[in-house]
């Protein structure tokens, strides 16, 4: 069989047996006129297909490959774990030391406990949270995104945005009515939210740079008043760090905007692409948690010895190398303006979207600075931007709402060859 007919042949037994021929909702193609990559293996920035095609990658797992694709010091660090076992059931010292790695960079976080993923960590951290205050209320903001659990699942972001889901079925009402839905970037609305609800809000969980509906990043002085409100009425602040965690600086959105949140979760990054998340803060709130509190939550592969190596490699090598933000940063600077023009001489109705190292091109006319802009975003026009962009050998997120990941991998020749792309799709595009 040749590898296009290989190819669709598994197409066509993913979708037979896998719903919607994906184990999550976002790697969906949809309804664009192209099919779908199949990975059979990548490395630095760039995947190979099962058709045998080679893209430059900017989906990067979502997230978790700052340094790209299969790095040798990430792998030679996951195989000398495995060949001392893949999982105890025990403590191990790199679960201790991984936890030092975290709890040392992050302003606040006095204890950490690790998990699987970042539905995880975010889920268990609003049961700590809940724990601690004895308060039922919990506040999250329109369009960000905070993993699968049922009580977040309420204006998320991420998958939920493309398939127009405000609210996903299958949860319980009483549960969802605990949830309240405030407008990111807006004080007033936050101020007139938590006073309306006094006493009665266990916890803020917030994005500090929301990256689940496209890129979307704090206006100035607005996560100093949102942890201004929420110390006044005494509900504990979350940062939900999965994607901006070791991503934006090496310490975190906290450190980079000076703020001190009671609790944190993390993801991605610092399991360096195995499957990993935690969820820490002060002391006191930790210890409400099992096995020195009543708060229960366990986890029977959690602090898995191959996430933790691969984690302190990561983490290790952004801490003595930091440079890598720079570069990071540059990356996408160099995008956003190569872009940018590019719209300009082509017409193209989009705006650019960037924190530090995060990028996102929105198809909109005016800039966007609020879930109601991001909304308002042409979909239809990004389809065809993405359709293009695959048939150039360029892969972003099939959805408009998700940010580019350039990498420490991407280099100039790999970025000079993305605008070339983004150039040709341009030209089509062009009405
Ligand atoms: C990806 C993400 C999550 C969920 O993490 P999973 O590992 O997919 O469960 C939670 N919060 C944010 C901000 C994320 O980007």
């Amino acid at each position: 069989m040749d590898k296009t007919a290989e190819k669709q042949a598994l197409l066509q037994r993913s979708r037979e047996i896998m719903v919607g021929g994906v184990n999550s909702p976002v790697r969906a193609f949809g309804d664009v006129d192209c099919d779908p990559v199949i990975v059979t293996e990548a490395k630095g920035a760039r995947v190979t297909d099962l058709g045998g095609e080679s893209y430059i990658d900017y989906v990067c797992s979502y997230g978790p490959l700052i340094f790209g694709h299969a790095p040798e010091f990430l792998l030679t660090a996951v195989e000398k774990a495995l060949h001392r076992g893949t999982t105890y059931g025990f403590t191990t010292p790199s679960e201790v030391e991984l936890a030092e790695l975290i709890c040392a960079s992050y302003p606040g976080c006095d204890k950490i406990r690790m998990v699987n993923s970042g539905t995880e960590a975010t889920m268990s951290a609003i049961r700590a949270a809940r724990g601690f205050t004895g308060r039922d209320k919990i506040l999250k903001f329109e369009g960000c995104y905070h993993g699968h659990s049922d009580s977040l699942l309420v204006k998320s972001g991420s998958g939920l945005l493309t398939q127009n889901v405000p609210t996903s079925k299958g949860i319980v009402r009483e549960l969802i009515e605990k949830t309240l839905v405030c407008p990111y970037n807006d004080a007033d609305a936050l101020a007139k939210m938590i006073d309306e609800n006094k006493g009665e809000i266990a916890c803020v969980i917030i994005e500090p740079i929301a990256g689940n509906m496209g890129v979307l990043p704090p206006d100035d002085g607005y996560l100093r008043k949102v942890r201004e409100l929420t110390e006044k009425d005494d509900i504990i602040l979350i940062f939900d760090e999965v994607i901006t965690g070791f991503r934006v600086d090496y310490r975190s959105a906290a450190g980079l905007f000076d703020i001190v949140p009671d609790m944190v979760c993390f993801g991605k990054i610092i399991g360096g692409g195995l499957p990993v998340g935690a969820y820490g803060g002060r002391n006191e709130i930790m210890e409400m948690v099992a096995p020195l509190g009543p708060v229960y939550q366990g986890g029977t592969l959690s602090g898995n010895p191959l996430a933790m190596a691969a984690g302190i490699a990561n983490l290790t090598k952004l801490r003595d190398e930091p440079e890598v933000y720079d570069r990071l940063s540059a990356a996408a600077a160099f995008l956003d303006k190569e872009i940018t023009a590019l719209c300009g001489q082509y017409g193209i109705p989009a705006v650019t979207s960037r924190f530090k190292g995060m990028f996102c091109l929105f198809f909109s006319e005016k800039p966007v600075r609020s879930y109601a802009d991001v909304m308002a975003c042409d979909t239809e026009l990004y389809k065809a931007f993405f359709e293009g962009m695959v048939k150039e050998g360029v892969l972003l997120a099939p959805s408009q709402f998700e940010a580019w990941f350039p990498s420490a991998a991407h280099d100039q020749a790999v970025l000079d060859r993305t605008v070339e792309a983004v150039k040709n799709v341009f030209k089509k595009l062009r009405k």
